[in-house]
């Protein structure tokens, strides 16, 4: 998880105790939405269990994410139309961003991902009985087979590649709102990141690269992605677009730049830092 600066968040497995129906934090998830509770606590969560719902707690609907400054912190679905309190109100998890700030983002993030792995994961994919969850790690098991499944994980490679002080963006066909970004495409199994890489920006945009350099990565819980991001130089080709997952595709120098993705993304980082890069050799040649 990306640093937090304000909080202390102790990630931990095994709820050693803790009962979800004593106060804690709630991130309560229905549909990738978070319920907020607006009032004068230190954070707009609930705390309370049966203060939000008449519904039953069920400590097996319930995962235990950690602790934030002390405070157990909980993950649970609920469906909307369970919730009695009139000061709640569900926001989209990117607005939790905006609203909240980055910390918690991340962690709302985390519980959305948990509750839909327990959700898809209540029985065996090999026998069909209904599995157990671990308290030594993150894990289910079949009672029955033995079977293990862990919170599934999607990496993905996310690239920005340069060429003569101008970067390589793309309109995505599927971008609702038509902004341009890096390019981007999950990691096949058997594949390394870099031949990924490689795979991804031929088959997008036809070009080969060099210099792939790691960057950095991020969680992205839209729906369970972990983002790999990576700069490279073009190496040769011209663009040459696939038509159906990539709309338009060109060189963008710094003063060029089209609508970019938001700022919470690891892509706007590296875009962001293609622009200061480009900004210190302005100011180098001056
Ligand atoms: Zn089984």
């Amino acid at each position: 998880m990306p640093t937090l600066t304000t909080h202390r968040f102790e990630r931990l497995i095994d709820p050693g105790g803790h009962d979800p129906a004593a106060p804690g934090w709630h991130f309560l998830i229905a549909d990738g939405q978070l319920l907020l509770l607006d009032g004068d606590g230190a954070l707009p969560l609930p705390r309370v269990w049966a203060e939000i719902t008449e519904a039953p707690c069920d400590p097996a609907g319930s995962i235990f994410l950690g602790l934030l400054d002390g405070v157990p912190c909980w993950a649970a679905a609920l469906t909307p139309a369970l919730v009695s309190v009139a000061a709640a109100r569900w926001i989209g998890l990117r607005a939790v961003y905006t609203e909240l700030g980055e910390e918690l983002f991340w962690l709302a993030g985390r519980a959305a991902q948990l509750i839909a792995w327990n959700e898809t994961h209540r029985f065996c994919g090999r026998c069909g009985v209904p599995t157990e969850r671990l308290t030594t790690e993150r894990a289910t098991r079949c009672p029955r087979c033995g079977l293990l499944n862990f919170p599934r994980l999607s990496p993905a490679i996310i690239v920005a590649i340069e060429r003569d002080g101008k970067l390589l963006l793309a309109r995505n066909a599927a971008f609702k709102n038509g902004f341009f970004s890096i390019l981007a495409g999950f990691v096949e199994p058997g594949e390394d990141l870099e031949s990924a890489v490689r795979r991804e920006v031929r088959e997008e945009v036809g070009i080969e690269i060099d210099d792939i350099r790691y960057q950095g990565s991020q969680p992205w819980p839209f729906p369970n992605s972990l983002m790999i991001g990576f700069t490279a130089r073009w190496a040769g080709g011209e663009i040459a677009i696939d038509g159906r997952e990539i709309a338009e595709a060109g060189w963008f120098g710094p003063d060029e730049m089209p609508e970019l993705p938001a700022s919470i993304s690891i892509s706007r980082r590296l875009i962001d830092g293609f622009l200061a890069r480009a900004a210190g050799a302005g100011t180098e040649r001056s």
